[in-house]
């Protein structure tokens, strides 16, 4: 069965899914199409009171739509429960702004009148990743029926109880038919839907292997795509640093979602003067930290999403181990079922090592030390990734160095990065185009329309 829930902490089989049938995926996309010819014509207020609506019910139902996140994928259920309200946040925000936001925008010409009015664009279709199952798709859903689209989901398969409840709720919230659905396809059926003539855009959060082939088959249907894909966002400490909150948010940066986050701080590139002690801490946090079950309150890290996934993780640390590098921690637990790792820290990494360039998706961080802040950033620039990044300084100089030349969507001074929706998210080089959330994430998938009254 391509669509089950296999809870990451036990290994268990919890739920199947068939796939639609080709009868079925068609009946659904020619609702969305039906759909999006009504919908698109109704107000704004009418779309926010449904998304307001919506907000409500995942308030309500926070504990046990939390309990249904951490048994798909494994996240501590406190971070279960903090995704459910970001979601709550994120549907509250649109609903309030984009009215505003979508308003029409004057520009002075020659004309006697001349705007741009944004209208939406049809039915787009969202290819979302299992690692945050629910917010993932409200940061595309929200701003879409805010705008008057109509969304289309294909959910990652080993998450199809949060896609269900995802179209469930809302229709509970009264969002008409047709106006949001779930796909239980696959990965190989996603190219016949984006040439689909019904699909108008298509966005994916994923991998760069899913993004390749997203964007070209977009591309050869002449679609626009928006692509959120992978990151290795560097973590640069220099010598002006506070330490103490350098550390603690190091940790949180690393390991939050079971390490499994694009945003997650995965390289840790210290300026020497303060490698030694920076390192020293950095470890012992890691190595205090609480592995276990997600439901369990006092658990810092659930386990990985799958067993495939460990095994990923597991060849990365030995692999680092064979070229040079010192591990802490990494242990595989076996004592249990289910699939845990120790949180690892890789100490002496050269930018030769292949985890120097790829993505660590788990509790897995690489320390390198850099003479300076010059050095810093050239470690940070040298991966093909560009999604966030993090700087600690309290030097203004090395501030305004570091926003000008870091190579990624964002930059966070002593802070770690974070999704916000008032915020555009997104990457830069292989890490992705478009942006999500905000103002720019609204108008993805909107026609800007030039208007001119002579
Ligand atoms: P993934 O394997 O690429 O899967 C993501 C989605 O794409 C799933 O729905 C998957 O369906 C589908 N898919 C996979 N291969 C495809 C293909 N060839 N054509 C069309 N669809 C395809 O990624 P993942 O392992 O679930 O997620 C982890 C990755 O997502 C990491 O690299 C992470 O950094 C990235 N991510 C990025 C962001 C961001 O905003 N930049 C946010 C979160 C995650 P199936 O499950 O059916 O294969």
């Amino acid at each position: 069965m391509p669509f089950a829930t296999v809870n990451p902490a036990t290994g268990e089989t919890e739920k199947t899914f068939p796939a639609h049938t080709p009868a079925e995926v068609e009946a659904r996309l020619q609702r969305a199409a039906d759909a999006f010819a009504t919908y698109r014509r109704t107000t704004f207020v009418d779309r926010a009171r449904h998304l307001i609506s919506t907000a409500e019910l995942f308030e309500g139902e926070q504990p046990d739509i939390a309990r249904m996140l951490t048994t798909e994928m494994g996240k501590t259920f406190a971070s279960a429960k903090g995704e459910v309200s970001k979601c709550a946040l994120g549907l509250r925000w649109f609903a309030e702004h984009a009215e505003q936001l979508l308003a029409d925008e004057p520009i002075p010409t020659a004309a006697g009148r001349s705007y741009v009015h944004y209208q939406p664009l049809g039915p787009v279709l969202a290819v979302m990743p299992w690692n945050f199952p629910l917010w993932q798709v409200i940061r595309f859903a929200a701003p879409a029926l805010m705008v008057g689209n109509v969304g289309l989901l294909k959910h990652a398969s080993n998450v199809p109880q949060t896609a269900q409840f995802l179209e469930d709720v809302f229709r509970r919230a009264g969002v008409p038919e047709g106006v949001f659905t779930n796909l239980f396809v696959e990965s190989k059926d996603v190219a016949a839907l984006i040439e689909d003539p019904r699909i108008v855009a298509v966005t994916l959060t994923g991998s760069e292997r899913a993004g390749m082939s997203v964007a070209s088959t977009a591309g050869h249907a002449l679609k626009k795509s928006v692509l959120e894909l992978g990151g290795s966002d560097p973590f640069i400490v220099t010598e002006s640093a506070d330490l103490d909150v350098a550390v603690r948010t190091a940790v949180t940066a690393r390991v939050q979602n079971n390490g499994q986050s694009c945003i997650a701080a995965k390289r840790f590139i210290v300026v020497e003067p303060v490698a030694d002690e920076f390192l020293a801490r950095f470890i012992d946090a890691m190595d205090a930290l609480v592995v276990g079950d997600p439901l369990d309150p006092a658990t810092d890290v659930g386990p990985i999403v799958t067993e495939v996934q460990r095994a990923e993780l597991v060849e990365q640390i030995e692999e680092a181990r064979r070229q040079g590098a010192v591990v802490h921690g990494g242990q595989v637990l076996s004592d249990r079922p289910g699939w845990f790792l120790k949180p690892a820290v890789l100490e002496g990494v050269t930018p030769d090592m292949r985890v120097a360039s790829e993505e660590l998706f788990g509790p897995v961080a690489i320390v390198e030390r850099v003479p300076d802040l010059g050095a810093a950033i050239a470690v940070a620039n040298s991966t093909t990734f560009g999604l966030g990044s993090s700087v600690w300084t309290n030097d203004e100089d090395d501030r305004r160095r570091c926003i000008e030349e870091l190579e990624a969507g964002a930059v966070f001074v002593n802070a770690m990065v974070a999704s916000t929706p008032e915020l555009p998210f997104g990457g830069i080089k292989r890490s992705g185009f478009g942006r999500e959330l905000s103002q720019l994430g609204l108008k993805e998938f909107c026609n800007a329309k030039t208007v001119w009254i002579a």
